[in-house]
């Protein structure tokens, strides 16, 4: 079997926002899709790991800022390397509005938003899997949407070369971040996007 047909499968690639309690948050999924048209019903995959997926839970409504190919690294940075249990991550963002639900959608990098209501959610150990009702939604522009693809190819830092030749790093393929050295520790946390050591490549200078 070749674990790498799951490479096959697209993706796109996503803003998810809630709220509850007064606390607004979001982080980046690449779970996202619709499930039924009549009526239409999107599913969204989200890690229990990240404080957006409580705030689903809690409230049963989300938004889901659509990324394009405008979008930078920033973005994924802002949203998907930090946790909203320690930062605000709307506290003077500006890209960002308030959709009829009173949830934040961003503006920036992104061509569409749609707001969804929770109808049925299974925890699956590691992600939830919500199926949600679409409340309302718009087009923002006519940019192309990111795909996961594109994210590697086109929006993520190019790796910088190891710093002289046979000297060995390891990048971590979802952020680019280096480590240096020979060996990973094989219980290494990419310290940037939180990701584990089997998503690090030897990179051979
Ligand atoms: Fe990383």
């Amino acid at each position: 079997m070749d674990q790498t047909t799951m490479y096959k499968l697209t993706y796109g690639l996503f803003v998810l926002t809630s709220a509850a309690d007064g606390k607004d948050s979001g982080c980046i999924i690449n779970t996202a899709g619709q499930v039924t048209s009549e009526p239409n019903r999107i599913s969204i995959a989200v890690n229990n790991s990240n404080f957006t997926a409580d705030l689903v839970k809690k409230s049963g409504k989300f938004n889901l800022s659509i990324l394009s190919e405008e979008a930078v690294f920033d973005t994924f940075r802002h949203f998907g390397f930090q946790s909203g249990r320690t930062a605000d991550k709307f506290a003077g963002f500006p890209d960002c509005r308030r959709s009829a639900n009173g949830l934040y959608y961003v503006t920036a990098g992104t061509n569409g938003w749609i707001s969804a209501t929770v109808e049925q959610s299974l925890d699956l150990g590691s992600h939830t899997l919500f199926i949600a009702s679409v409340e309302d939604m718009e087009v923002l522009s006519g940019v192309p949407s990111a795909t996961y693809t594109y994210y590697q190819s086109s929006i993520k830092p190019k790796p910088a070369q190891p710093a002289s030749p046979g000297k060995t790093v390891w990048r971590c393929k979802v952020c680019g971040y280096i480590y240096e050295g020979e060996e990973l520790p094989a219980d290494y946390i990419c310290p940037l996007c939180k990701h584990p050591a089997s998503d690090f490549e030897k990179v051979t200078g």
